[in-house]
């Protein structure tokens, strides 16, 4: 990094404290951050207090678990709107700062799937979502089994082998093949066509009209409490998903699955081998399903805050991190609050210092930089989806998402999840030598989790995206942020502690800036380099 450079940025974070201090309800105690004797001179060394506040604001009860919809949620966007207006960002939305986005929220309240002459109940055997805004639903088909569920032609993998499943109630198990060969597809590391949100969109393009997908505790990565945690309660979606014909879309537990093929003569455990197989063919299973129930309907109102810092070019770069976490569930404890204080509350704080950064260094950009606070990532991405799909695409270079920063001890490497699928790779390995660290790849690789935030709306279009953290390995050896995904991660545990270090938050926001400033340097379109491991909806521009 070059030294006006790091004498500029330093100038930055001296000026004053952000404004939104004087509105956190918890003010936070200001002390020095924990240094240890390794670190070097850092190049951006700001208050600890201006990142606790947006943390600890965010991260507050009263905000609820900031829900797309809810008064937290609701209340977690006005507040990104006054700190963009506050730090003189200019609205990302035509005039405004607010993109409302068409939400349809369905709560389903009953149903019971009959088949083969018996009966599974929502909850203990099956859970799910009836896509439609009727209040009582039956939707029924031929039962067929289709293995994976997966087309990929890159590694020559057919299950549909042309079949026609219009109308057909499609049964599939999760993950893909390389989980069983490690020399086909990406082998331990889960590939976008072994997440159960690509095989719901294969089912939907083929024309089914209702899909199951097997629970294993093995290939899920996680127990059925899991899967009913996160699909009771309202499912939200963008109008399109309703509109196409997968009416019914949910996981049937295995015992159920085994039950139910018991009861049909079918032999589950050779369907679940054949479909190991790429000469597996759908298997057509000799009986309906028939599920029905009462779901309930409603809009929801919510928005994406989009600010810009207007460059010399009209192209653009995307700086993004999402509002919204789970809100509010009862029965879950005493607490019911899921604060979401690093999922994702850090990673918005992360969001706003680095668009403050960059707004002061705004006579140097040459590209744009769109400040995206989006919502309803939980719910599947939409946020982002919805901006992506309603941007002129055209002009997005590149995408860099936070999520879940970690807010520990500066770590000893960066990461860039899902990099190395583009030259933005190579930026960031500049960016890490300016910065003393080396990089790292995530060791959580079955958990495809390039494909489950907000980056991946990007990607899927076609514009190189990643997302930006410090690594795993903090500079005591210690790795608190792997233990958060298995501990903490999406519990009313994910709470704010006034103790952290912060050191790995303030390295995440290093980073970006000087991705950014690389980008803008250099003045590169990031490309991709070839072959990815998902599907694009829109080729790549060249
Ligand atoms: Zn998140």
């Amino acid at each position: 990094m070059k030294c006006d450079q790091l004498i500029k940025i330093a100038i930055v974070f001296g000026l004053g404290t952000i404004a939104c201090r004087s509105v956190t309800p918890l003010p936070p105690p200001s002390f020095p951050a924990a240094r240890d004797s390794t670190e070097q001179e850092s190049p951006v060394d700001f208050d600890r207090a201006q990142l606790q506040s947006v943390l600890a604001f965010l991260s507050s009860d009263l905000l609820e678990g900031r829900a797309p919809g809810t008064r937290g949620g609701s209340t977690a966007e006005l507040y990104l709107q006054s700190l963009f207006q506050w730090m003189g960002l200019q609205p990302g939305h035509g005039a405004r700062f607010l993109q409302p986005l068409p939400l349809k929220a369905i709560q389903l309240d009953e149903a019971t799937l009959e088949a083969s002459g018996i009966q599974l109940a929502l909850g203990p055997d099956l859970m799910g979502s009836f896509v439609s805004p009727e209040r009582f639903f039956a939707v029924q088909g031929p039962a067929v089994f289709v293995g994976f569920g997966i087309q990929a032609d890159r590694w020559n993998w057919d299950d549909f082998k042309g079949a026609d499943l219009k109308g057909k109630f499609l049964i599939a198990r999760v993950n893909d093949p390389g989980t069983i060969y490690p020399e086909i597809f990406e082998g331990k590391t889960l590939t976008y066509y072994g997440r159960w949100t690509y095989h719901l969109e294969e089912a939907a393009r083929r024309g089914a009209v209702g899909m199951l997908l097997i629970h294993t505790d093995e290939s899920a990565g996680y127990g059925w409490d899991v899967v009913q945690n996160s699909w009771e309660g309202e499912s939200l979606y963008l109008p399109e998903d309703l509109d196409n014909g997968l009416k019914f879309r949910g996981w049937i537990r295995e015992a159920a699955f085994r039950k139910l093929m018991v009861a049909a003569k079918q032999d589950p455990d050779g369907l679940l081998r054949a479909a190991q197989q790429k000469t597996f063919k759908p298997v057509d299973l000799g009986f309906g399903i028939r599920i029905s129930g009462k779901s309930r309907f409603r809009e929801v109102t919510a928005s994406n805050v989009v600010a810009e810092i207007p460059g010399r070019s009209k192209q653009r770069i995307v700086l993004s991190a999402h509002i919204d976490h789970l809100g509010m569930k009862p029965g879950a404890g005493e607490d019911r609050i899921y604060n979401g204080a690093i999922d994702n509350a850090s990673a918005v704080a992360a969001l706003v210092m680095t668009a403050r950064l960059l707004q002061q260094h705004q006579k140097e950009l040459f590209y744009t930089v769109t400040v995206l606070a989006c919502q309803a990532e939980e719910a599947g991405l939409l946020g982002s989806e919805y901006f992506v799909k309603t941007a002129d695409r055209e002009n997005l270079i590149a995408a860099i998402n936070f999520e879940a920063t970690p807010v520990w001890k500066r770590a000893k490497s960066l990461m860039g999840i899902g990099a190395e699928y583009s030259t933005l790779d190579d930026t960031l390995q500049t960016v890490a030598t300016q910065l003393g660290v080396g990089t790292s790849r995530f060791s959580l690789v079955n958990q495809g989790l390039f494909y489950r935030s907000d980056q991946f709306s990007f990607a899927r279009y076609g514009i190189p995206a990643l997302w930006i953290s410090a690594g795993e390995d903090d500079l005591s050896g210690e790795r608190p942020y792997t233990r958060f995904w298995s501990s903490n991660y999406h519990t009313v545990r994910d709470e704010y502690d006034p103790q952290w270090d912060l050191g790995a938050l303030r390295q995440t926001i290093q980073a970006a800036v000087l991705m950014v400033q690389d980008l803008n340097r250099t003045k590169a379109r990031p490309s991709w380099k070839y072959p990815v491991p998902f599907p694009m909806e829109k080729q790549p521009i060249p």
